[in-house]
């Protein structure tokens, strides 16, 4: 099961008796409005999931106290559809909407109490939102057909506290969350605590990953970095021998000459360490380098 999917399952398994009556209302509203039609023509709303299907059944009879839906069956979509005039009055009435209004608007009103809010917002994220595998990528959205409804959200969603940004795809309006943190949030907010659980214990094993990749690239770069120093060192030790012979270095860089000819991989202070008068990392370095020098001179 996708990610979202998950999410979803989490929010259907409320049990209905627990929520106060206005919840019920705010979810059931968002769940319409923000669903695929909510217009005087039909009201439609359609998912993926038949659990979400039974639970958006459920719920508007609950609220209703009368089944208006037909459930309808389409490729891999679950609908729930109501037709007809009065049928549709009657929601529209219920939820303070009036068929003339040309732009379909959220009516605050249907959740006047700060309980209310959050079952809104799940009520539309069950219609219209989707959220990405956090493995995959930290994403969050809203789909929402017209430009005043996705206004209205927008600014319900803010209001809540959440960072959102919105923009317009394929003739859609999307309301969409990029950061792991506001999602975190919303998940909250709307219900879905054991989908947040799993969103940050991804998100501490991806950060665990990043850290130790960053700490094995470092020191792959450091080996690298001393392993070309080495074999510098070596060919000019190289050329020194070949061109004048390696006792006319004085005793100490024969030593350390000699030494590092044997042992291309070791690190200064390896070298330092070999020595029979042990020599500090700068000390060997400082010798190396006159050896580097000496060599140089040696190619003119
Ligand atoms: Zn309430």
């Amino acid at each position: 099961m996708s990610f979202s999917g998950e999410v979803k399952k989490e929010l259907c398994e409320y049990a209905l008796e627990e929520m106060n009556e206005c919840c019920k209302l705010a979810e059931c509203y968002g769940a319409l409005l923000m669903g695929k039609s909510f217009s005087s023509r039909e009201i439609v709303f359609s998912t993926e999931y038949d659990y979400v299907s039974e639970h958006i059944f459920k719920l508007f009879e609950d609220c209703f106290g009368e089944q208006l839906f037909e459930k309808q069956r389409s490729k891999s979509k679950y609908k729930l559809v109501i037709t007809g005039a009065d049928k549709i009055k009657k929601v529209y009435d219920f939820f303070g909407h009036d068929k003339k209004q040309l732009n379909l608007r959220i009516n605050r009103g249907n959740f006047a109490d700060d309980c209310c809010l959050p079952y809104f917002l799940k009520g539309a994220f069950l219609a219209c939102g989707t959220v990405t595998d956090p493995n995959k990528n930290y994403h969050l959205e809203f789909v929402i057909p017209f430009m005043k409804l996705s206004q209205d959200f927008y600014k319900i969603v803010t209001d809540a506290g959440i960072i959102a940004k919105t923009v317009v795809r394929k003739g859609s309006n999307v309301v969409y969350i990029k950061d792991s943190e506001n999602i975190e949030d919303l998940l909250t907010t709307i219900g879905a605590s054991r989908s947040t659980l799993e969103l940050m214990s991804v998100k501490i094993q991806k950060d665990m990953r990043n850290k130790v990749n960053r700490q094995v690239n470092f020191e792959c770069a450091n080996i690298e970095r001393s392993v070309k120093a080495g074999l510098v060192q070596i060919e000019a030790i190289k050329l020194i021998i070949k061109r004048q012979g390696i006792d006319t270095l004085p005793e100490e860089y024969k030593e350390l000459a000699l030494l590092r000819l044997d042992n291309p991989e070791m690190s200064l202070k390896q070298l330092g360490e070999s020595l029979s008068v042990p020599l500090s990392r700068s000390g060997v370095k400082h010798r190396l380098d006159k050896i580097l020098e000496i060599a140089e001179k040696l190619k003119k």
